[in-house]
């Protein structure tokens, strides 16, 4: 048919979506975590540095104009040179001065700008980060002035490279990589593990469903969780179940059907061959196979008619009559019309019938089910044995019931007699023209009408079937 080539189109499945969302959401975590570390650091350590400075700076300051002679603050600049992690340098060279670099001659830049000078001249504090002209490294510094009646005498200058200033930010990108990156395996294990967790029975279910598509419905889904996938899992294996089961039940009714319909067809196909052929011989045997083959023919129709019946009553939809009927009477009617076949067995058919009953429901239909009882009871028990039909009250309810002197039915078969095409007896049942459709149908009916219908038996003591039907109430 060349439809065997399928086109995969590219889609993003859900665990690609799932990812492509776990990867954005983790790399933008990551940026920002950073962005924000390093922004934190630089924003309060750095900071932290230069008030350090500016602070270490104006306290020198303040001692300039406090000390006896330059030879004391001169030595109070050394010590804090020494003591703190700063560089402090202090000069009175006016060329130095002029020249703008107060800390170093060997420079062949200037280190503070035109600019600088002019503040410094101005009495005010210079702070900047800088690439340092002689060691090639960026300083942090900070220049004070020192003005004596106005004119500037002299300058302090304090630096740090920025480089010692990030050193211990260098041991925290260390732990901060090693951290992110473990983070960075967490998230992409948890990821993955979660969305194989979620996946796995969504693939499931596709699989499954097109089993099912395709008549397979013995497979099952794995329930693992008891979240929304879980509980959808569940569902489909509740679904799973039950289309098993009305698939297993088409097959069986298929099956009986074909069962029961095959032996008469058999036997017609036979007995017509037979008088075709001529093998009938006399026109008295051709009349029996004629009677034979006729017989069969009822017994189809007779199938045909129960199964439209049946098939109408499972139907939930199908209409009911609800009229009061007075239920003696429509038994009795019945009974009637059974005395002929019981009499030809010399079965004694005894009613006990409380004649006030009424209750609600369609005549026909009720008809159907004494008949269908009767007729078993009749067909059942032995020939000069008798049949006891009670219909009395108990509680709210009408009870009919119908005990026979029958075989009785086993424990096994009890609860199974209410199936479509069970029989007791296969052999016996159909030489009597049964097909085990009556009680299907009766319980059918008494479910409609809300009643119920029990079998009590005793092996050897007969059958008891009791209808009980809700009484009339205005
Ligand atoms: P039909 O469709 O013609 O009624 P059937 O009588 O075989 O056929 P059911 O009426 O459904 O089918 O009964 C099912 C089976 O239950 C019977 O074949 C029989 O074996 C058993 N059974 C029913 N009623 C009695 C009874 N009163 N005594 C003993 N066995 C019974
Ligand atoms: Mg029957």
């Amino acid at each position: 048919m060349g439809s065997g080539v399928q086109i995969r189109r590219i889609n993003f499945g859900l665990k690609q979506k799932i990812w492509t969302t776990i990867t954005i959401v983790a790399v933008i975590a990551i940026v920002f975590g950073t962005g924000l570390t390093y922004y934190l650091y630089e924003k309060f350590y750095v900071e932290k540095q230069k008030e350090t400075l500016v602070m270490q700076g104006v306290k020198l300051q303040k001692f300039y104009h406090q000390a006896l002679n330059k030879e004391e603050f001169k030595k109070r600049v050394q010590w804090t040179d020494a003591s703190s992690d700063a560089k402090v340098i202090f000069t009175e060279d006016p060329m130095v001065l002029s020249a703008g670099i107060p800390f170093d001659e060997l420079a062949e830049k200037n280190l503070i700008t035109f600019d600088e000078r002019q503040q410094l001249l101005a009495g005010k504090k210079v702070i900047f980060i800088r690439e340092h002209p002689r060691f090639h490294q960026d300083i942090l510094a900070v220049t004070i002035p020192l003005l004596k009646k106005g004119q500037l005498a002299g300058a302090l200058f304090l630096y740090m490279p920025l480089a010692e200033i990030y050193e211990p930010f260098t041991s925290i990108r260390i732990v901060l990589t090693v951290s992110l990156l473990l983070l960075l395996a967490v998230v992409i294990l948890l990821g993955l593990k979660m969305t194989n967790r979620l996946i796995k029975p969504l693939k499931e279910m596709e699989t499954i469903s097109q089993k099912m598509s395709q008549g397979d419905f013995s497979k099952r889904i794995e329930v693992r969780q008891t979240d929304e996938v879980g509980n959808l899992a569940s569902s489909f294996n509740t679904l799973a179940s039950s289309l098993e089961a009305v698939d297993h039940k088409r097959r069986e009714f298929l099956q009986n059907v074909s069962h029961e319909l095959r032996t008469p067809l058999s036997y017609m196909k036979g007995y017509t061959e037979a008088i075709l052929d001529g093998v009938a011989g006399d026109e008295k045997a051709v009349r029996k196979y004629v009677s034979i083959i006729h017989n069969e023919t009822g017994r189809m129709q007779r199938l045909v008619h129960d199964l439209l019946d049946l098939a109408q009553l499972e139907d939930d939809s199908y209409p009911m009559r609800d009229e009061p009927l007075p239920f003696a009477q429509l038994i009795s009617d019945v009974v009637e019309r059974f005395a002929l076949t019981a009499g030809q067995k010399g079965i004694k058919l005894k009613q006990h019938l409380d004649e006030d009953i009424i209750v609600n429901g369609d005549s026909d239909r009720l008809e159907q089910v004494v008949s269908n009882l009767l007729d078993n009871g009749i067909r059942y028990t032995p020939n000069e044995k008798s049949i006891d039909i009670t219909l009395r009250k108990e509680d709210s309810y009408a009870v009919l019931a119908i005990h026979d002197a029958g075989p009785g039915i086993s424990k096994e078969d009890l609860p199974k007699v209410v199936d479509r095409f069970y029989r007791v007896d296969k052999a016996r049942s159909r030489k009597e023209g049964g097909t085990g459709l009556g009680l299907a149908i009766v319980n059918q009916i008494v479910r409609k009408h809300h009643g119920e219908l029990t079998i009590k038996s005793e092996e050897g003591d007969g059958t008891i079937i009791a209808v009980k039907l809700p009484l009339y109430d205005e």
